[in-house]
């Protein structure tokens, strides 16, 4: 029986520990949260991260435009958000709609404001190791494994997907921690072969049951990224969990695994930026 990473528990402990600090520090980040258009996912997204931010003492503003509000009024809204002193932190509620590019908006946001790491300035640092902010879903992925004490030096981490919000710096903050990484994509030719071969493997891909127990060695840590929504109306990750569950030593659910670990940090990213912009502020 696997060590269900309790994604839900870390993550009350990550905002218990931001809150913890702004209290401390007596400051007020705030972050700006704008969605575009009706998309129903979305907007569960936002209110999630809305609740998040009450639960550290973040200040969180909502602007929502209508799906035809046009790329020339998101940029002007990003525009005046980027000046406004008491607002850290924007996030730009992604996917946007058809007619918007999503690049153009992401590359307009002030990398200091950038909480998600979007912005092309916090992705080259990501590279570099030096990073201001820390990519919200690969982070709360590496805190999982830092609570659970699994150590990713010197082992082969496999990460399937390699979208540039998750699967590439997934692989690459596992690099920064000295694993050996392969990373694997629609175009890997049996997939099951590589997969097998993982100490920790990570699945990012949106696929329900992609990852079957066959295709996982005993004893692996099996990190389920996916948040996929099936006909039943319940959310699956990519791995088949039941099956797969015995053979793993470590695994996270679905729900309740990555997806609370990514809003979390990006709560932590929300008080880096306050932190930041406060020391270059005075
Ligand atoms: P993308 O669609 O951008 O990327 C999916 C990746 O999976 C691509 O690299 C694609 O390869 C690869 N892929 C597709 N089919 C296969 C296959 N049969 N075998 C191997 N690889 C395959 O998705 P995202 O990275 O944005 O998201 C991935 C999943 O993670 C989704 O379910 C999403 O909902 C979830 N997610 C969860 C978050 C969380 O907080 N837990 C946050 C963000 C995303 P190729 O590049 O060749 O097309």
């Amino acid at each position: 029986m696997a060590v269900i990473l309790d994604g839900n528990a870390l993550a009350k402990e990550v905002k218990t520990r931001v809150k913890a600090e702004i209290d401390t520090a007596g400051i007020s980040p705030g972050l700006a949260v704008v969605i575009v258009g009706d998309n129903v996912a979305s907007r569960v997204y936002v209110n999630a991260k809305k609740k998040d931010c009450a639960q550290c003492g973040i200040r969180s503003e909502e602007f929502a435009l209508p799906a035809d509000a046009g790329e020339e009024a998101l940029l002007a809204l990003v525009d005046k958000l980027n000046s406004r002193p008491d607002i850290h932190g924007i996030l730009v509620q992604l996917p946007l709609p058809a007619g918007y590019s999503e690049d153009k908006v992401i590359q307009a946001i002030n990398p200091e404001k950038d909480v998600d790491a979007f912005h092309l300035l916090n992705v080259g640092k990501i590279m570099n190791g030096d990073y201001t902010f820390l990519p919200c879903t690969p982070a709360g992925v590496m805190e999982m494994l830092a609570h659970y004490g699994i150590e990713p030096a010197g082992k082969h981490c496999v990460v399937v997907g390699r979208s540039n919000i998750v699967g590439k710096p997934q692989a690459m903050l596992l690099l920064h921690k000295h694993a050996t990484v392969t990373i694997c994509h629609s175009r890997t030719p049996d997939l099951g072969a590589i997969t097998r071969q993982a100490d920790i493997l990570v699945a990012a891909v949106g696929k329900i049951g992609l990852i079957t127990a066959d295709m996982v060695k005993p004893g692996a840590v099996v990190i389920d990224v996916a948040i996929n929504r099936a006909d039943d109306g319940k959310l699956y990750g990519d791995v088949d969990f039941a099956a797969v569950e015995p053979i793993a030593s470590h695994i996270t659910p679905v729900p309740g695994g990555v997806g609370p670990m990514t809003r979390a940090i990006l709560m932590q990213n929300t008080l880096t930026a306050a932190r930041k912009l406060r020391v270059t502020s005075h």
